[in-house]
Order: structure tokens, then C-alpha cells, then sequence
């Protein structure tokens, strides 16, 4: 796509990296943290990216309950350390602002800022409450990126994303576990599949389409923050009756509720109103919920057996119990200056962490 892709990847001997280069061999590494400011500027400097896609986060709500802290170094603080490593590797100050050709920021806001809502669905000027420390942190990030648009003109931009699921999606999120869940019933390795709260509704999308949103708001004129999501929502009742059905297997068959699952504070319904992308970027999305449900289910049932036979049974960086109600549970579960660089890809900026058209792209 014109793209030469850098991503972010810190620590030490990090196990993630053998399996991101299974999956994605040509995509260049680049060590930093979140954490340490330094390493940024250092990543920032030597990648000379066009685009920065900040998509790192502790974005499981229930480890964010057991490590609040944790998530607000991570998720909130961290998108301040990123557009400070950018503002300063380009030479950005109060009475300095940027030039044509500058590093443009995307901060993956969430619709988990919405919370506890005022209204539905929700778009751009819907009220934030969140409900998690989660929810607070990527708040916090998202009125970041407003501040160093508006303070420093710096091209930085949040799209406020609801659930965007695939067959990567992580085995604790509550799509996968199912998809993973029916794949081992149908395959014979378990009977039953544990889950929490069935009645939560959510605005489940496909990624791949979120993904083509942020790169139409980083190719915008001007920067604007943007609301992304299907516009339908599905309760977690209906998302299991329709994985189960796609198997040709009844859900009431496998399915236990267990209270380990369930939240002290829940997000009960999400729906996005998404008309300002569709009117401004020409975003749609092309997977339906059935469709994409059925891609997650098939993908589950053809991996190898190996991956399929694992226990779904909670462990503490899977599907963490969240606190208990009223109760959080705390157990554990200038140097020369570094101008962004058109590359000259066709038609590409360079993007990175984070995301080389250079494009820096953060994931954690
Ligand atoms: P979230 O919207 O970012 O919290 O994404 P999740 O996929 O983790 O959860 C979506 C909804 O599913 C929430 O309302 C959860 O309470 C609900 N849910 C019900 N059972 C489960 C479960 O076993 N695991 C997870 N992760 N969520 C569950």
C-alpha cells in the first residue's frame, strides 16, 4: 500500500516478537517503552516516521482493575510521552510551530470513554464517563491529543473506536473466548465455555475496516477526531447464540454464567453514531456482525489442534476475574533535530508504533 510499516516492541527477549513476525515478516522493529520517555525519542529519531498510530494500551478492562496504576503509566501517560518524543524530534515548541510535512498522530481513543452514557448512540459530542481504569486513562489520552492540536498545531488526531474484533483478537476478549469456545466444543476438546455478563450490549465492527478508518484521518486535510462503528449493536447473548448457530450447535447447551466474570462496574450498551466519518471520510464498513462472527468461529475451528486443545480455563493474563462489586480485587491477575521525512513512497507517508508511508505503529 506504499506503506513501509516500523513497529514499536519493548522488552527484553519479548515473546510476542517471533509471533508478530509469523504473522507480519515485513514489518521493521523498533525497541522503546511506553514507560521510558528516552527510548521514544530514540525510536521517533532513527524510524523518521510520517505517521505515528498510537494503538498501544492495557486494554483489557478487568487487568485495568488490577493494575490501575499500571494502566494509567501505560494507556494515559504513555500517549503523552509518545507526542512529546514527536513534538520534540521535530522541533515543536510554544513559540515554534510545525512546518509543511510534519508527523502526523493517531491516538486510538474508545468508545469505553463513553461508559455510563447520556445518550444513544453516541457520536463526537457525547459526554465521556467512564467506567473503568481504563476508560479513565484513554480519557485522559484523548483530551492529550486534542490539547497538543490545539496548543502546539501538531497534526494529531483520536479515532474514537467501538469493539473492532477479528480472528487476532486477544483469547480474554469476550468474541474470541466464545469463537475459541465453540471451536474446542465442536471439536470435542471442552463441553461448556464460562462468560459473565450476557445482557451487555456492545457495537462489535471487523478491525480490518477500523484500521482503513485511522489511515483516511491521518490522509485528511485538516486533523478532526472521528467516531467509528457499525451503528448496530448486539447483546453478548445474541453474539454467543450466533457463534453457537454458525457451528450448528444451541448455546444453552454449553454455555455456564459464572460471577468470576462479572464486573463491578459494567458498560451496558454501546452504539455508535458514525456519520460524521461516513460524511467526511467516506468510511463504511463492509463486515456485518454475522459475517464476522462466522470468520471468527471458522478461523478458531481450522487452527491447529495444538492451539485448540488448550484449556479455556481463567488464567491471571486471560480471562482475569474483574473485582468484585464495591471491592476492587488488587490481587494480580537535541541532538540534530529529527524532522519527519516524506519517504516518497507512492502515495504513502512513512508510518510507525505505534505505524513508514513511515508509519510508527505502538502496540504493546
Ligand atoms: P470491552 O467492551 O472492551 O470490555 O470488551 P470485552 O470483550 O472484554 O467485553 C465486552 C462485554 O462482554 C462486557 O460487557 C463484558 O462484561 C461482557 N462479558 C460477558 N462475559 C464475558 C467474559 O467471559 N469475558 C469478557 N471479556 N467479557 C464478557
Amino acid at each position: 500500500m506504499g506503506y513501509e510499516v516500523w513497529g514499536l516492541v519493548r522488552g527484553q527477549g519479548n515473546p510476542r516478537v517471533r509471533h508478530l513476525r509469523q504473522l507480519v515478516g515485513d514489518v521493521r522493529l523498533v525497541r522503546a517503552d511506553l514507560l521510558d520517555q528516552g527510548s521514544l525519542i530514540s525510536a521517533v529519531e532513527r524510524v523518521q516516521p510520517d505517521e505515528v498510530y498510537n494503538l498501544a494500551a492495557i486494554s483489557y478492562v478487568p487487568m485495568s482493575w488490577q493494575q490501575a496504576e499500571l494502566t494509567g503509566e501505560v494507556t494515559g501517560l504513555g500517549v503523552l510521552r509518545l507526542l512529546e518524543a514527536i513534538r520534540v524530534c521535530s522541533g515543536i515548541s510554544a513559540s515554534r510551530s510545525p512546518g509543511g510535512g510534519q508527523i502526523r498522530f493517531y491516538q486510538a481513543s474508545t468508545s469505553e470513554m463513553f461508559g455510563q452514557v447520556s445518550e444513544s448512540p453516541q457520536n463526537e459530542r457525547t459526554p465521556f464517563h467512564p467506567r473503568s481504569p481504563y476508560g479513565v486513562a484513554k480519557v485522559y489520552g484523548h483530551f492529550l491529543t486534542q490539547n497538543y492540536r490545539e496548543s502546539y498545531g501538531m497534526y494529531a488526531v483520536s479515532g474514537i473506536m467501538f469493539n473492532h474484533e477479528s480472528p487476532r483478537r486477544g483469547a480474554e476478549f469476550v468474541t474470541r473466548k466464545v469463537s475459541l469456545g465453540v471451536a474446542r466444543i465442536k471439536l470435542g476438546y471442552e463441553r461448556k465455555v464460562r462468560l459473565g455478563n450476557l445482557s451487555a450490549s456492545r457495537d462489535w465492527g471487523y478491525a480490518g475496516d477500523y484500521v482503513r478508518a485511522m489511515q483516511f484521518m491521518l490522509a485528511q486535510d485538516a486533523p478532526s477526531d472521528y467516531v467509528i462503528g457499525t451503528g448496530v449493536t448486539h447483546s453478548v447473548e445474541k453474539l454467543v447464540d450466533t457463534a453457537f448457530s454458525a457451528a450448528g450447535l444451541n448455546w444453552r447447551d454449553h454455555v455456564v454464567t459464572d460471577t468470576a466474570f462479572i464486573r463491578p462496574a459494567e458498560v451496558d450498551r454501546l452504539c455508535a453514531d458514525a456519520s460524521k466519518a461516513r460524511d467526511e471520510l467516506g468510511w463504511e464498513p463492509k463486515i456485518g456482525f454475522e459475517e464476522l462472527v462466522a470468520m471468527m468461529v471458522d478461523a478458531d475451528t481450522e487452527l491447529p489442534p495444538a492451539a485448540t486443545a488448550r484449556s479455556s480455563r481463567p488464567s491471571p493474563g486471560n480471562a482475569a476475574p474483574g473485582p468484585r462489586p464495591g471491592r476492587p480485587d488488587v490481587r494480580p491477575g537535541r541532538r540534530r533535530p529529527c524532522r519527519s521525512r516524506r519517504s516518497g513512497l507512492p502515495p504513502g507517508r512513512r508510518a510507525g508504533a505505534g505505524g513508514s508511508r513511515r508509519a510508527g505503529t505502538a502496540g504493546r
